[in-house]
Order: structure tokens, then sequence, then C-alpha cells
């Protein structure tokens, strides 16, 4: 049986006629599924120039037009669910729940994209100030053309259409490359696409191949680059488009944690952490990797989380709580990082077994701050818990990284939590919840430091494939013209002294 019998939307023979190909692999057993063509740079090439000429025709179809295209797409995503979870499941290794979860948020996502663009992109008049009273001043962004976006295995659909969705509904073309794990759920999406609007489906291309292809996409003539990946490919990424001085978005990675202050609910802190730090085998940029529990709560903590993290379990039949590893060479740094920590005077309360691609829910105490475990983007399902005296240190502890994607509070007070949110180094974060502010459309969602920066998802994330563009349009002549080699000389005393009236006197 072929993945595109399963999968109809599938093309039927991806690699035929392709000189070089790669295989795509299901995590749990390492079969492979199907083999994708590697895209040279001519044919990343040929991909940018179509796309370029369907950018024209994708600009001409007017913000109406382009919100029915996206709502025919998202229909198609959500009518064929099932199929594309399954893809996922197979592909990535995730619970078919859990793929089902991800595609819906992203359906939400080409919704809030599609219905918003013109409100946050269309023209608007603009306040044209004293100097140019005569001026109707007004402000539009205006799509950039095409953008590459290059995307992660962990989130195949929900990660990259941060970009995809945004980029398309801000007017622009896009061509994909999805991550080498996943690339038949990157290639069923333009499928779906060109389902949903068969007169062009050059709007959205995938082009597949490992970080050769990447790097392609980078120096094809693309307008802007959305990468979503590590920080170390990131830099790479940067230093080819720099080249070219092609703009670029960066998603990278983080090191996000959760803290628990003196009033939190204990019980409720512990779920969550358990979900924010094992759910997708703890292979969530936004999860949570580090705990830091007041000594207030400390115990309580440690003991409900340690009892939670016992009932969840790593497997690929349907009642598994996540699934294996996605990438093989991944599992021998989660064994590094719970290696370097037991050896360092840390301790497991649960979990620390590898067992091929499935690793058991780790609890991890005692670490030392400086070990791989709490320092480094560990990507397993593993969570470090520190005791701290108070949350200004537990603050202290959780910016004290060069990453800052995300994070958590869990805190008894509004006001509290809101204080420690505010004061914690990253571009997200949930009180009383985790990641729960992915799944709000009209919030951004993007890093600092290591973990990038730009934003999807909201109006910046909109903004972000757009250049502002900036129009006066005189309406009268003023009596006097400042902008003209025509102008008195008394004029330049005039202005002075309203100047000094209107500004001078504070
Ligand atoms: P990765 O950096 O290995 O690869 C990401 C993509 O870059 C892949 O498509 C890969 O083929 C491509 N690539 C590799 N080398 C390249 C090169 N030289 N030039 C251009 N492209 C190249 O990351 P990954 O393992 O696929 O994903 C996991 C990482 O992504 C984690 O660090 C995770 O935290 C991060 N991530 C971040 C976000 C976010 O929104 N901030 C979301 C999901 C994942």
């Amino acid at each position: 049986m072929t993945l595109a019998a399963d999968h109809p939307l599938l093309d039927p023979a991806p690699d035929a006629g392709a000189i070089d190909t790669f295989d795509s692999l299901e995590p749990g057993t390492g079969q492979v599924l199907a083999s994708y063509p590697v895209h040279g740079a001519e044919e990343v090439g040929q991909a940018v120039a179509r796309a370029h000429d369907a950018a024209a025709w994708w600009q001409a179809q007017g913000w109406e037009g382009r919100r029915t295209h996206l709502r025919a797409w998202k229909g198609v995503i959500a009518r064929r669910m099932h199929e594309l979870a399954d893809l996922v499941h197979r592909e990535n290794g995730k619970p078919h729940a859990d793929a089902v979860l991800e595609i819906t948020l992203a359906v939400d996502h080409i919704e809030w994209a599609a219905r918003h663009a013109r409100k946050v992109l269309g023209s608007r008049r603009v306040p044209a100030g004293l100097m140019a009273a005569n001026q109707a001043a007004s402000l539009e962004y205006q799509p950039l053309g095409v953008i590459g976006v290059i995307g992660p295995w962990n989130y195949p659909v929900f990660t990259p259409m941060g970009s995809l969705a945004y980029a398309l509904a801000a007017g622009n073309a896009v061509v994909f490359k999805p991550s080498e794990h996943t690339p038949a759920v990157g290639s069923w999406l333009a499928a779906a696409w060109a389902m949903a609007v068969p007169a062009r489906p050059d709007v959205l291309q995938v082009v597949t191949g490992l970080g050769p292809t990447g790097a392609a996409l980078c120096r094809a003539g693309v307008d802007k680059l959305a990468f979503t990946g590590s920080a170390a490919t990131g830099r790479k990424v940067m230093a080819a488009c720099a080249e070219g001085l092609v703009p670029v978005l960066m998603e990278c990675g983080g090191k996000d944690a959760m803290i628990v202050d003196d009033d939190a609910d204990v019980v409720a802190a512990a779920d969550a952490a358990l979900w924010g730090g094992m759910s997708n085998a703890g292979q969530t940029c936004i999860g949570i990797e580090r705990v830091y529990a007041t000594d207030k709560v400390y115990d309580a903590f440690v003991s409900e989380l340690s009892a939670k993290a016992r009932q969840v379990r790593a497997g690929s039949d349907p009642l598994a709580s996540y699934g294996p590893i996605t990438m093989a060479g991944q599992v021998e740094v989660i064994r590094r990082h719970i290696g370097d920590a037991l050896d360092r005077g840390g301790r497991a309360l649960t979990g620390g077994g590898v067992e091929g691609p499935y690793v058991e829910a780790t609890v991890l105490v005692d670490v030392p701050e400086d070990s791989s475990a709490v320092r480094e983007e560990t990507f397993g399902p593993t969570i470090t818990v520190a005791r701290v005296r108070d949350a200004a240190e537990a603050l202290q502890r959780t910016n004290a990284t060069s990453y800052g994607l995300a994070g958590a509070v869990f805190s008894g007070t509004a006001r509290r939590g809101m204080a420690i949110a505010r004061q914690m180094r990253s571009g997200m974060t949930s009180v009383n919840s985790v990641i729960a502010f992915a799944s709000v459309p009209a919030l951004p969602f993007g890093g600092v430091g290591d973990s990038g920066f730009g934003r999807i998802h909201g109006a910046d994330g909109l903004k972000e494939f757009t250049r502002a563009k900036s129009i006066t349009r005189q309406r009268f002549d003023l009596p006097v013209q400042l902008l003209s080699f025509s102008r008195a000389p008394k004029v330049t005393d005039t202005l002075a002294k309203v100047m000094a009236m209107v500004h001078g006197r504070g």
C-alpha cells in the first residue's frame, strides 16, 4: 500500500524522474513511507520564478478574492482533517488526536488571517499634521512578492501555517520547503491548495530536500525568508540570505520555563507542566523544559507531577500518551542530557529510560543549573524541577538563558501572575495554563535572543510579510510654499516663531 493510496491528495509517485531522492521514515518503525525528490538550485529557482508570476495574479485577486480562496483551502483541510492527521501521525509519530488538535489550530489561523488581512493591511488615512495640513496622508501595507518558508517537522502543519497563511493573506505567493522529516505533510498542504485553487496551484508550491535545498531557497530570489527551526540552522539561513540582502523572520528554539509561585494551584500547575513538557514527546519549541517552584509549594508540586508522570506512556498505539522521538539522532541528545543530570547529582523521580525511539516521561530534580539538561534545548519528554526561594529567584533563573521563546506562570493572584509574566524574558507567556497563547490567533508568536526575531500570527504576523507604503496626496496649495526654491525668506522666520509657540513652552 503506497502512502498516496491512503492519502488521495498526494502525488502517487513524488520521486518519479528525480535524479536524487530522500526517504521519509515512519519514526516508530523506521520504515520508509515515501521517497521525495531532492530539489536542487535549478528546480528551486524555477519554482520561485513561477511564484513571482503567480504573485501578480494573486495580488490582482484583491482582498475579497484572496479571502475566498483561502477559505476554500481551509475547507479542504477541515473536511479532510482525519486524512491529514493520519499522515502527521505516520510521518511525525504523534498520536492521531494530537495531530487533529494541531490541524484545528492551523485551520483557525487561516480563517483569522483571511478575515483580518484587509483591516490590518488595507489603506487607511492618517493625520497629516500641522506642517502638511494641505496633504491627505495614507498608509497601506503592500505584499513583498514571494516568500520562502523553511519549516521544521515537530508541528508540520501548525508551525509553517503561521507563515503560509499570513504571507498568503497579505498577498504574497509562497514557496515552502518542509522539513526532510515531514515532506509528505508539506506536499499534502500544497496539494490541498491546488485542489482549492485549481486555477493557480503555483501560488503555494512545495520544494523538497535537505539543508542544501533550504539554502538554495534563500538564494533563489525570494523577497523574504521565513525560517522555523534550530538557532544553529537559523544562523546559516541568515548568512545565506545576507548575500542577497533578503530579509528574514527567525522562529528558533527555546528552553521554556514554568514558574510556580507560593499561592499557585499546585495540582493544575503539575497537570499543565506534564502536558507542556511531555506532549508531542517533548518536541515542542514552546514546551516546558524547566520548572522553578517556590519553597512553599515545591514538595507538593514535585509529588503531584511525579504521580501524574507515572501515568503517561510513550508508544505508537492508539492509547499511547505521546509518540516516538521523530528524529533518530535526537534520542542521543536526550540520553546525554539525562545522563549529565544524573552524573552531576540529579535524580530521576520518574522515567529516565530509553527504548529505541521511545523515551519515558522523565522528571529530574536536584540538577545543577549549569548542566546541559537545564541549559540546552533537550527536545524530549523531560522536565527539570528546581526549588527556589521565591518568584524573584525563579525569574532570575528563568531568564538566565540565551533563549527566550515562551513560558508559563502559575499564581493564585491574577495581578501577581501578570507581573511575573511581564518580567519573563520571552515573547509569550501563559498565566495559569501552558501554550494557551498559541491558540489565540490575534496574539503574535515569536521570541527574543536565540529564539529568534520577528512575529507570526496576529496583526504583527500579517505585517511581517508586507512593506509599509506611505502616500501623500496634495489637496490644495498653501498660501506659503515651504518645499520650493521660490519660498520667501521671511517664511522661515515665521515658521521658527510658530514652532516656538507650539513646541517651545515645555
Ligand atoms: P533544523 O534547524 O534542523 O531544520 C529546520 C529546517 O531548516 C529544515 O527544513 C531543514 O531542512 C532546513 N535547513 C537545514 N540546514 C539548512 C541550511 N543550511 N539552509 C537552509 N535551510 C536549512 O530544525 P528541526 O530539527 O527541523 O526543528 C526543530 C527546531 O525547531 C527546534 O529547535 C525547535 O525549537 C524549533 N522550532 C521553533 C519554532 C518556533 O516557532 N520558534 C517552532 C517549531 C520548532
